[in-house]
This record gives C-alpha cells, sequence and structure tokens, in this order.
C-alpha cells in the first residue's frame, strides 16, 4: 500500500467501502485503494468554518447567477423528471438540495413535493414562487419519518459532500422498499474527466468533496440496499459563461472569455459538449429490513 498522507484518522476512512489505505492523487485529493474512490479530505470543523453554501454561492459563487441560469436547468431537470417518471410516475418525492426548487416545480405536476436545502433564502424563494414546501437545514439532522417516500432525489448534490454515505445512507431509509433513488453527479470515469486528469474542471474542492466513477457509486448504493437499475450520461444545459469559468485558466482561455462576453454570446444557453456527469437511477430492495444492513 502506498503511504497514507491523510493524518485525522475519521477523514483517511474511504466513505463508499470503509478501508483506510489511501494514496495522495493530485490537487489535496486522495484515492481510495480498495476501491479506486476519490475525496478531498476535510473536517467538518473545517466545512462549517468556509459556510461554502451562504448566499454568495448561487449569485458570484460556483453560479454567475443561479437565477438566470433558469431556463438552462429546467432544460436538465425536465429530461430528469422524463426519466425518473418512466420508474416511478407519481408518488411522493423529496428532494435532497433542491436549491430555487425549479425540479420540484417541474415534478409537482406528478409527484407530492418536498425539498430540503441549506441555503434558507434559495428555499423562501421556492415556496413563496412555486407553492412548493421546502424546509431550510441539514439533511441529516432532519426528522422524517422512514419509508415514507416512492423518490428521493439529489441533483448535483453528492459531489458537495464529505460524508456522502451518511446522506445515501439516510435517503435509502426514507425510501418505500420498492422505491427509488435518483443521483446526479460528476463522472471521473467520463472520457473528458480522464482525458482532463488533473486539469477536470470539476475539481474544485472545498465545494466538489467526493468524485464518484460509476462502479464507486453502485458500490455506496449497494452498501444501503439501492440497486443500480438505469444510468446514463445526461446532457446538461447550463449558459455558456458557466461553462467557461469552469475551464482551467489559460491565457487562450481568457482570451477566448473577454472576446464571447464583448460579443454578448456569452450568456447563452448550451448544451454542455463533455458529458462528464452521470445520473443513476437505484431501487431499493423490497426486503430491506433497515439500511446498510442488508
Ligand atoms: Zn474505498
Amino acid at each position: 500500500m502506498a503511504g497514507n498522507t491523510v493524518r485525522d484518522e475519521a477523514l483517511s476512512v474511504c466513505a463508499v467501502c470503509l478501508s483506510v489505505d489511501n494514496h495522495p492523487l493530485y490537487r489535496g485529493l486522495v484515492q481510495c485503494e480498495s476501491c479506486g474512490f476519490v475525496w478531498f479530505p476535510v473536517s467538518t470543523a473545517d466545512l462549517n468554518r468556509l459556510n461554502v453554501y451562504r448566499d454568495e454561492y448561487f449569485h458570484g459563487g460556483s453560479y454567475p447567477d443561479y437565477l438566470t441560469e433558469e431556463h438552462a436547468l429546467r432544460r436538465s431537470f425536465r429530461d430528469v423528471l422524463h426519466t425518473v417518471r418512466r420508474f416511478a410516475p407519481s408518488g411522493k418525492l423529496l428532494e435532497v438540495g433542491c436549491a430555487y426548487g425549479f425540479f420540484l416545480d417541474s415534478a409537482k405536476a406528478y409527484f407530492d413535493v418536498v425539498g430540503i436545502d441549506v441555503n434558507s433564502t434559495a428555499c423562501t424563494v421556492a415556496q413563496e414562487r412555486f407553492g412548493v414546501r421546502t424546509i431550510a437545514g441539514d439533511f441529516l439532522a432532519c426528522d422524517f419519518s422512514k419509508s415514507q417516500f416512492d423518490v428521493v432525489v439529489c441533483l448535483a448534490t453528492l459531489e458537495h459532500l464529505a460524508r456522502p454515505d451518511l446522506y445515501v445512507e439516510k435517503l435509502s431509509r426514507l425510501i418505500k422498499p420498492g422505491g427509488y433513488s435518483v443521483c446526479w453527479t460528476i463522472d471521473r470515469d467520463a472520457l473528458f474527466a480522464r482525458l482532463s486528469g488533473r486539469f477536470w474542471r470539476y475539481i474544485y474542492p472545498p465545494e466538489h468533496l467526493s468524485y464518484f466513477s460509476h462502479q464507486t457509486l453502485a458500490l455506496l448504493l449497494k452498501r444501503f440496499g439501492l440497486h443500480i437499475c438505469f444510468w446514463k450520461r445526461p446532457f446538461n444545459y447550463r449558459n455558456l459563461d458557466v461553462v467557461m469559468r469552469k475551464l482551467s485558466k489559460s491565457r487562450f482561455t481568457e482570451w477566448l472569455y473577454t472576446a464571447l462576453d464583448r460579443s454578448g454570446v456569452i450568456r447563452r444557453e448550451m448544451r454542455v459538449p463533455f458529458r462528464d456527469d452521470i445520473l443513476v437511477i437505484a431501487r431499493k430492495s423490497l426486503h430491506v429490513m433497515d439500511a446498510g444492513r442488508e
């Protein structure tokens, strides 16, 4: 085994397979020797101190302006909804990390929806604008009764978590036997991610902490009684300026950004060509007594 560089014991445990054998990868990331999962080790205390998901996150942080991207984001979400309904056409749906409620607003035509997000401003806006029920707070601390949802959705959420295992364990508990989890996350196994290596556009801790592949996500879901029944690399619609900002900085990309900005093209909606996200639908076993004890 390669030397374990993570000194804090809690941070050195792989959230997917619980192995403590890992090696440094690049840019502060570490990789599990056993299952290949990649993560950025950071303590909860440090994350709390950084307070990444305050209002600025949606307006000038990771998103230049989340609300101006509404049209593009809704397009991606409609595709997700269409796929989800092939498995679960209706019922009770929870979205973990619902932001401003764009997905919930589309889903409410078919599902009885509720969303939860750590950003209280986003939750209030979603509630007032779309009349959907939202809860502001930490999903792990939230008291839902178990086995009540037909579908639990996590869109662009897992990659932001230091302990995705705790989230998957909890969401699995909340899903009815035979119900579905729907996860959209970044895919380090995608061709573009593999070609980009250390320069992959999605590597930016402390926002992105967990870097899944199809294989590691399947392992984690299975640990908590969720079995993949469908997956694809979905088309992602975003505004061009957001895609440009995520590319690695070079004189060429800076020049290109400025030129596109001047022409006004930069705020156009586009289908992101990289296909480095993954959408996974997993079904909860009918006979799981409790999550994680299959
Ligand atoms: Zn592992």
